[in-house]
């Protein structure tokens, strides 16, 4: 069904799409009332977790996802909202996509300290079709980490399988959640830390799930109008001492204050930041995805899996 789907997709009207999106994500939305956006078991600690480093009480993690030119048009200013709350986050790149990200502005980022990682190859769905398929496309997304000295990867609809990704050449790995049944491949990893992937040989990568709803999941398919959803969980993360990992799209971002129906004013993303900032101040650990990798490829934890819920039924053919 999932390959069928985006053979199709191109085809099918985007305001269709996410109306009949919409439908079946609000049942399902009541179906997981008690796995999202929280799912209590997934707080449970990896064995031997020290804790993180200076003794904060928690990591957030900001992540921006560039999914096409329009996503791509608006770093500049998405960069400059984190920096002037003293954020610094990762940008995904899609090297193969609709856009090309210059060297420049690469170089920009980088040396203003936020980092870039790689998103998918193509971003069309077909990456994780098979393990064979996946194999072929591996040295050409191991060149782009090269290029790009980028050290973490995130694969386009968060498609995974964690036995494949050991080809590439990556500390770390992004393509999980916590809980996210609105997601085309819907198995979450029960978990709100970071943990070690260990390869047959002494080699692995580190996993790090995202934690917060995505913003496309809140503001464009559900049509939040608050960012309670967003407060809620990270309250939730932050009280049990785990990893709030967001992933927000510059492609839904309006800066123009004239949100059209597949985006939301900055103002909210912007709200998210200060909430983080003025209610945790300096017991938070304000990190990029690398540095908790590097820290997490320490210690090496464990997957430590929250027990799934019998109540929340994924099914294949909701995607949009
Ligand atoms: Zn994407």
């Amino acid at each position: 069904m999932t390959k069928l789907y985006y053979f199709l997709k191109p085809a099918i009207p985007w305001p269709i799409r996410i109306r009949v999106r919409r439908l079946s994500a609000n049942r399902l939305r009541r179906q997981c009332s008690d796995s999202w956006p929280i799912f209590p078991s997934a707080a449970r600690l990896p064995e031997g977790w020290p804790g993180w480093p200076n003794g904060k009480r928690f990591a957030f993690v900001v992540t921006h996802d560039v999914e096409g030119a329009r996503g791509l048009a608006r770093c500049r200013k998405l960069a400059d909202l984190d920096k002037a709350l003293g954020i610094r986050s990762a940008f995904n790149f899609v090297p193969e996509g609709e856009y090309r990200v210059s060297d420049t502005f690469r170089a920009d980022l980088s040396r203003e300290g936020f980092e870039v990682g790689v998103h998918d190859l193509h971003h069309d769905g077909s990456l994780y079709r098979s393990a064979q398929h996946f194999s072929k496309q591996t040295p050409r997304i191991n060149l782009y980490l090269k290029m790009w000295e980028a050290s973490g990867f995130r694969s386009g609809y968060m498609f995974h399988n964690l036995d494949w990704p050991h080809g590439l050449n990556i500390l770390y790995d992004s393509s999980t959640f916590d809980t996210d049944p609105f997601e085309p491949q819907p198995d979450g990893v029960g978990t709100i830390f970071p943990f070690w992937v260990q390869r047959n040989d002494s080699k692995g990568y580190v996993e790090l799930p995202y934690t917060l709803p995505q913003d496309s999941t809140l503001f464009v398919l559900f049509k939040e109008r608050t960012i309670d959803l967003w407060t809620q969980k990270l309250d939730w993360v932050a009280s049990h001492g785990g990893m709030a990992l967001a992933i927000v799209h510059p492609d839904y971002i309006s800066f123009d204050g004239r949100p059209n129906s597949s985006e939301y004013p900055a103002d909210l993303y912007e709200r998210l930041l200060k909430h983080v900032i003025t209610r945790y101040g300096d017991t938070c650990w304000y990190a990029l995805p690398r540095e908790v990798a590097a820290f997490a490829a320490e210690i090496k934890p464990g997957l430590v899996r929250g027990a799934p819920t019998s109540d929340c039924r994924f099914d294949d053919e909701r995607q949009a």
